[in-house]
C-alpha cells in the first residue's frame, strides 16, 4: 500500500519512482482520492527532478492505461502516425495522413488545437464546411478501415489522466518539464495502437523548444520512451526560426496543402512532407531505398492520388471540400513591404502566430470562435536579399484596425541587416530508434538531383 506523502517525498529527494507507485497516484487521483495539491506537489517534483526513462515510460504506461486504446484486431494494415510538437504554418499532417494511406498504411492521426502562438490541426481542418472533428472511437476505426487516414480530436476516453494532469501543469508552471511533456504526448498517440511513430521535434523561434540543444533532449526522451512502450519510433529535427511555407491562418494553411496534394506548393513544405513520408515509408517496411521512395512519393502528390485520398478523408468526416474557401468577401488586405535594401537575417516567429491570434485566426480564451479567413502569407525568408517597396507579407484581416496592428507586428518580427547572411537549413537531423542522432546532409539525398 502507498501514500500520496511517502511518494512526493520519494521524489523530492530525486529516487526514481515504480511503475507500482505512478499507477497507485494516478489512479488516487482520479478517483478523487489524491488532492489536486498533492498531484502538483508531485508534478513540480518531477519538473525539479525529472525522470529516467524507464520511469518516464512507466508514466507514460499508467497514463495510457487510465483510458481505452483503438484496437485493430481483424485490420491487416501497418498502423503509422506522425507527431509535430507544433511550428508556425506547420500544416504537414494535412497532406502526410492522405499521402500515407496511399501506400496503403492506415493513419489515425489523433490532432490537436492551437496551442500558444502554434495554429491547430483540427482548427485548421474546420475551416472546411461541415467537417467533423469529434469522433467517437468506433467511428475513427470504421472511417480508418474505409478510407485509410483520419485526423480528429482525442475523444474522452483517450488517456483523461493526461487531460486532468495537463490542466494542474498548465496552471502550475510544469509545462516545460521533458519527462511530463513525454508522457503527455505519448500516453495519447499510443493511445492509436501505432506499430510505427515518427515525431517531428521543432527548434527555433517559432517552436516550444528554442534550440537544436534543447530539441533534441525532447525529442531524444520521445524516442527512448516510444521504443520503450513497443512502438517503432523515431525524431525529426526540423528549423523552425522561420514559418514553414508561405500561408499562416486556418483556410489559408488548408489552401497551401491543397496545393502541395496536387503536386504545387511552396518547396519547403513539400521537402518536409516528402521528408517525413520517406522517413514512415522505410520505418513501415514500404520501401528500403530512400530514392526510390521519395520518387514515389512525388509521383503520388503530381498524380493527384494523396488529394484523391485527403477528399476521401473530409468527405467521411462530413466535410464539404466543394464548398471550402480560402478567403471570403468581408476581409481586408494591405503588404507589409520593404522601406530599405538589405538580407532578411532574423524572423520573430512566434509574433507571427501571436499576429494571427490578434487577427481573429486564434484563441485567447479557451471559448475565443476562430476567424478561419483571417491570416498571413509570409513571402521574406532569413538570407534572402530585399529591395525597397518588395512584399514581405500580405496580411488579410477582419478590419483596418487589426489589419494596421498586425502589419506592424510583422515588420517589428523581420530583422534585416546590410551584411548578408546564410539561408537556413530546415531539416537538422534526426535520431533513429536506437536513440542514435544523424546530422542531416546537405544537400539532402532524398531530393531530385535538379532540385538540389
Ligand atoms: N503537447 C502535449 O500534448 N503535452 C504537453 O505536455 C506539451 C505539448
Amino acid at each position: 500500500m502507498h501514500s500520496a506523502t511517502e511518494i512526493i517525498a520519494s521524489k523530492r529527494d530525486g529516487h526514481e519512482l515504480s511503475e507500482s507507485q505512478l499507477a497507485w497516484f494516478i489512479h488516487e487521483l482520479l478517483d478523487g482520492r489524491v488532492a489536486d495539491y498533492q498531484a502538483t506537489a508531485l508534478l513540480m517534483a518531477i519538473s525539479i527532478r525529472g525522470m529516467t526513462p524507464p520511469e518516464t515510460a512507466s508514466l507514460t504506461r499508467v497514463m495510457l492505461a487510465s483510458g481505452t486504446r483503438l484496437d485493430w484486431l481483424g485490420h491487416s494494415r501497418r498502423i503509422v502516425d506522425k507527431h509535430s510538437t507544433g511550428g508556425i504554418g506547420d500544416k504537414v499532417s494535412l497532406i502526410l495522413a492522405p499521402l500515407l494511406a496511399t501506400f496503403d498504411l492506415a493513419v489515425p492521426m489523433i490532432s490537436g488545437r492551437g496551442l500558444g502562438p502554434t495554429g491547430g490541426t483540427l482548427d485548421k481542418l474546420e475551416s472546411i464546411p461541415g467537417f467533423r472533428c469529434d469522433l467517437a472511437l468506433g467511428e475513427i476505426t470504421a472511417a480508418v478501415d474505409e478510407v485509410g487516414c483520419v485526423i480528429t480530436g482525442a475523444t474522452p476516453e483517450i488517456a483523461p489522466a493526461d487531460q486532468v494532469l495537463y490542466a494542474l501543469r498548465d496552471v502550475t508552471a510544469t509545462v516545460a518539464s521533458i519527462p511530463l511533456i513525454t508522457a503527455s504526448i505519448l500516453s495519447k498517440k499510443l493511445a492509436a495502437s501505432l506499430e510505427c511513430l515518427l515525431l517531428d521535434v521543432k527548434f527555433g523561434s517559432g517552436a516550444f523548444m528554442p534550440t537544436l540543444p534543447a530539441a533534441r533532449e525532447l525529442a531524444d526522451s520521445l524516442v527512448r520512451v516510444g521504443n520503450l512502450m513497443g512502438t517503432q519510433t523515431r525524431a525529426i529535427l526540423t528549423n523552425m526560426n522561420q514559418p514553414l511555407g508561405r500561408m499562416i491562418g486556418n483556410a489559408l494553411e488548408v489552401q497551401e496543402s491543397l496545393d502541395v496534394l496536387q503536386g504545387q506548393g511552396p518547396a519547403d513544405l513539400v521537402e518536409l512532407v516528402v521528408a517525413q513520408a520517406i522517413d514512415l515509408l522505410i520505418m513501415a517496411g514500404i520501401e528500403t531505398s530512400v530514392e526510390r521512395a521519395g520518387a514515389q512519393v512525388r509521383s503520388r502528390l503530381a498524380s493527384g492520388a494523396a488529394y484523391e485520398k485527403f477528399a476521401a478523408m473530409i468527405g467521411k468526416q462530413g466535410g464539404q471540400l466543394n464548398a471550402f474557401q480560402a478567403t471570403d468577401s468581408q476581409t481586408v488586405q494591405a503588404a507589409v513591404v520593404a522601406t530599405e535594401p538589405g538580407f532578411v537575417s532574423r524572423i520573430a516567429c512566434s509574433e507571427l502566430g501571436y499576429a494571427v491570434i490578434d487577427l481573429g485566426g486564434g484563441r485567447k480564451r479557451a471559448d475565443d470562435q476562430i476567424d478561419p479567413f483571417v491570416g498571413i502569407e509570409f513571402l521574406a525568408r532569413v538570407g534572402v536579399r530585399v529591395e525597397p517597396d518588395q512584399e514581405l507579407a500580405i496580411v488579410t484581416a477582419r478590419n483596418d484596425r487589426s489589419l494596421q496592428q498586425a502589419m506592424a507586428r510583422i515588420d517589428s518580427a523581420i530583422t534585416r541587416t546590410l551584411a548578408p547572411c546564410e539561408p537556413l537549413q530546415l531539416i537538422a537531423g534526426r535520431i533513429d530508434d536506437r536513440s542514435t542522432w544523424h546530422a542531416a546532409q546537405t544537400p539532402d539525398p532524398s531530393l531530385p538531383r535538379d532540385e538540389v
